[in-house]
Protein backbone atom coordinates (compact mmCIF):
# COMPACT_ATOMS: atom_id res chain seq x y z
CA UNK A 1 0.00 0.00 0.00
CA UNK A 2 1.95 3.34 -1.03
CA UNK A 3 1.83 5.45 1.70
CA UNK A 4 -0.66 8.27 0.45
CA UNK A 5 -3.17 5.88 -0.29
CA UNK A 6 -6.27 7.13 1.52
CA UNK A 7 -4.97 11.30 0.79
CA UNK A 8 -7.20 12.94 -0.29
CA UNK A 9 -6.58 16.54 -1.74
CA UNK A 10 -8.70 19.80 -1.63
CA UNK A 11 -10.03 19.80 -5.36
CA UNK A 12 -11.12 23.14 -7.56
CA UNK A 13 -14.35 23.95 -8.45
CA UNK A 14 -14.79 23.04 -12.58
CA UNK A 15 -17.98 25.56 -11.98
CA UNK A 16 -17.29 28.29 -10.20
CA UNK A 17 -13.48 28.04 -8.78
CA UNK A 18 -14.37 27.29 -5.07
CA UNK A 19 -12.50 25.19 -3.17
CA UNK A 20 -13.99 22.12 -2.79
CA UNK A 21 -13.35 20.08 0.68
CA UNK A 22 -13.00 16.17 0.49
CA UNK A 23 -15.89 14.25 2.55
CA UNK A 24 -16.02 10.69 3.28
CA UNK A 25 -13.42 7.66 4.03
CA UNK A 26 -11.06 5.09 2.82
CA UNK A 27 -13.17 2.74 3.05
CA UNK A 28 -16.67 4.19 0.61
CA UNK A 29 -14.22 6.63 -0.90
CA UNK A 30 -14.62 10.18 -1.55
CA UNK A 31 -16.31 12.89 -2.72
CA UNK A 32 -16.15 17.24 -3.39
CA UNK A 33 -18.53 18.95 -2.29
CA UNK A 34 -18.46 22.93 -3.55
CA UNK A 35 -20.67 24.91 -0.98
CA UNK A 36 -21.07 28.20 -3.71
CA UNK A 37 -22.76 25.98 -6.04
CA UNK A 38 -23.43 22.97 -4.62
CA UNK A 39 -21.63 20.86 -7.27
CA UNK A 40 -20.63 17.57 -6.27
CA UNK A 41 -17.67 15.52 -7.67
CA UNK A 42 -17.78 11.44 -6.77
CA UNK A 43 -14.70 9.53 -6.93
CA UNK A 44 -15.34 6.31 -8.36
CA UNK A 45 -15.07 4.00 -5.15
CA UNK A 46 -17.53 6.60 -3.74
CA UNK A 47 -20.26 6.18 -6.45
CA UNK A 48 -19.59 2.58 -5.72
CA UNK A 49 -20.55 2.80 -2.28
CA UNK A 50 -23.39 5.12 -2.41
CA UNK A 51 -25.20 4.86 -5.83
CA UNK A 52 -27.39 1.48 -6.88
CA UNK A 53 -25.07 -0.42 -9.53
CA UNK A 54 -27.78 -0.07 -12.43
CA UNK A 55 -28.00 3.35 -11.97
CA UNK A 56 -23.85 3.47 -12.05
CA UNK A 57 -23.51 1.81 -15.02
CA UNK A 58 -26.52 4.00 -17.02
CA UNK A 59 -24.62 7.17 -16.14
CA UNK A 60 -21.50 5.70 -16.47
CA UNK A 61 -22.49 4.34 -20.16
CA UNK A 62 -24.06 8.02 -21.14
CA UNK A 63 -21.36 9.90 -19.73
CA UNK A 64 -17.82 8.29 -21.22
CA UNK A 65 -20.18 7.37 -24.96
CA UNK A 66 -20.12 11.72 -24.59
CA UNK A 67 -18.27 14.50 -26.09
CA UNK A 68 -15.24 16.48 -24.47
CA UNK A 69 -16.12 18.71 -21.43
CA UNK A 70 -13.54 20.89 -21.83
CA UNK A 71 -11.66 20.90 -18.90
CA UNK A 72 -9.29 18.52 -16.54
CA UNK A 73 -10.69 16.40 -14.13
CA UNK A 74 -10.07 18.71 -10.48
CA UNK A 75 -8.43 15.74 -8.69
CA UNK A 76 -6.41 13.58 -11.36
CA UNK A 77 -6.14 16.20 -14.32
CA UNK A 78 -7.51 13.24 -16.74
CA UNK A 79 -9.48 14.56 -19.49
CA UNK A 80 -12.98 15.21 -18.45
CA UNK A 81 -15.70 14.26 -20.58
CA UNK A 82 -19.48 15.10 -21.07
CA UNK A 83 -23.16 13.35 -21.61
CA UNK A 84 -26.74 13.49 -20.95
CA UNK A 85 -28.18 11.03 -18.81
CA UNK A 86 -32.20 10.59 -18.67
CA UNK A 87 -33.07 10.03 -15.15
CA UNK A 88 -36.23 7.93 -13.92
CA UNK A 89 -38.21 11.20 -14.06
CA UNK A 90 -37.09 11.25 -17.56
CA UNK A 91 -35.32 14.91 -16.99
CA UNK A 92 -32.43 15.33 -19.25
CA UNK A 93 -29.17 15.71 -17.22
CA UNK A 94 -25.79 16.93 -18.52
CA UNK A 95 -22.87 14.85 -16.00
CA UNK A 96 -19.43 15.05 -16.57
CA UNK A 97 -16.77 12.21 -15.80
CA UNK A 98 -13.30 11.75 -15.78
CA UNK A 99 -11.47 9.37 -18.41
CA UNK A 100 -8.39 8.38 -15.90
CA UNK A 101 -10.12 8.14 -12.63
CA UNK A 102 -13.76 7.48 -13.33
CA UNK A 103 -14.61 10.13 -10.82
CA UNK A 104 -18.38 12.01 -12.20
CA UNK A 105 -18.88 15.72 -12.07
CA UNK A 106 -22.95 16.51 -11.01
CA UNK A 107 -23.95 20.71 -11.25
CA UNK A 108 -25.88 22.17 -8.60
CA UNK A 109 -28.07 19.43 -7.06
CA UNK A 110 -28.16 17.06 -10.29
CA UNK A 111 -27.07 13.99 -8.34
CA UNK A 112 -30.35 13.70 -6.68
CA UNK A 113 -32.33 11.64 -8.75
CA UNK A 114 -29.70 9.41 -8.76
CA UNK A 115 -29.29 9.28 -4.97
CA UNK A 116 -32.34 11.01 -3.36
CA UNK A 117 -30.90 10.72 0.06
CA UNK A 118 -27.25 12.38 -1.25
CA UNK A 119 -27.95 14.76 2.09
CA UNK A 120 -27.92 12.39 4.77
CA UNK A 121 -25.37 10.41 2.74
CA UNK A 122 -22.92 13.23 2.45
CA UNK A 123 -23.97 15.20 5.44
CA UNK A 124 -24.50 17.87 3.23
CA UNK A 125 -25.61 21.19 4.97
CA UNK A 126 -29.86 21.46 4.55
CA UNK A 127 -31.12 23.59 1.21
CA UNK A 128 -31.48 26.74 2.68
CA UNK A 129 -29.18 28.83 0.38
CA UNK A 130 -31.18 31.86 -1.03
CA UNK A 131 -28.11 33.19 -3.37
CA UNK A 132 -27.99 29.68 -5.60
CA UNK A 133 -27.93 30.34 -9.26
CA UNK A 134 -31.42 29.81 -10.91
CA UNK A 135 -30.10 27.56 -13.46
CA UNK A 136 -30.88 23.38 -12.23
CA UNK A 137 -32.70 20.83 -13.06
CA UNK A 138 -33.37 21.23 -8.92
CA UNK A 139 -35.15 24.29 -9.78
CA UNK A 140 -37.35 22.92 -12.68
CA UNK A 141 -39.18 20.28 -10.08
CA UNK A 142 -39.02 23.59 -7.24
CA UNK A 143 -40.88 26.16 -9.64
CA UNK A 144 -43.10 22.90 -11.38
CA UNK A 145 -44.53 22.46 -7.59
CA UNK A 146 -45.04 25.97 -6.88
CA UNK A 147 -46.69 26.72 -9.91
CA UNK A 148 -48.94 23.57 -9.21
CA UNK A 149 -49.97 25.45 -5.97
CA UNK A 150 -50.31 29.24 -7.67
CA UNK A 151 -52.39 27.36 -9.90
CA UNK A 152 -54.57 25.78 -6.79
CA UNK A 153 -54.62 28.92 -5.07
CA UNK A 154 -55.36 30.82 -8.25
CA UNK A 155 -58.25 28.88 -8.81
CA UNK A 156 -59.71 29.05 -5.45
CA UNK A 157 -59.27 33.19 -5.22
CA UNK A 158 -61.14 33.26 -8.48
CA UNK A 159 -63.65 31.63 -7.11
CA UNK A 160 -64.01 33.97 -4.15
CA UNK A 161 -63.89 36.82 -6.56
CA UNK A 162 -66.75 35.90 -8.47
CA UNK A 163 -68.86 35.20 -5.24
CA UNK A 164 -67.69 38.82 -3.55
CA UNK A 165 -68.76 40.54 -7.00
CA UNK A 166 -72.44 38.99 -7.31
ZN1 LIG B 1 -18.61 25.47 -7.33
ZN1 LIG C 1 -9.87 12.15 -12.60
Amino acid sequence: MPPQWGIVLEATCPCCNSEMRPQGDVVEGHMHYCGSCMGILASDRWLNSNMRQTNLRNLRKSVFDGQPAGYRCPTCQGEMVKGLVTTAQRDSIEVDGCLKCGSLWFDNKEIEPFIPDIREKASLPDDANPILPAISGGMTIAKSVISGLFDAVGSLSGRIDGDSEE
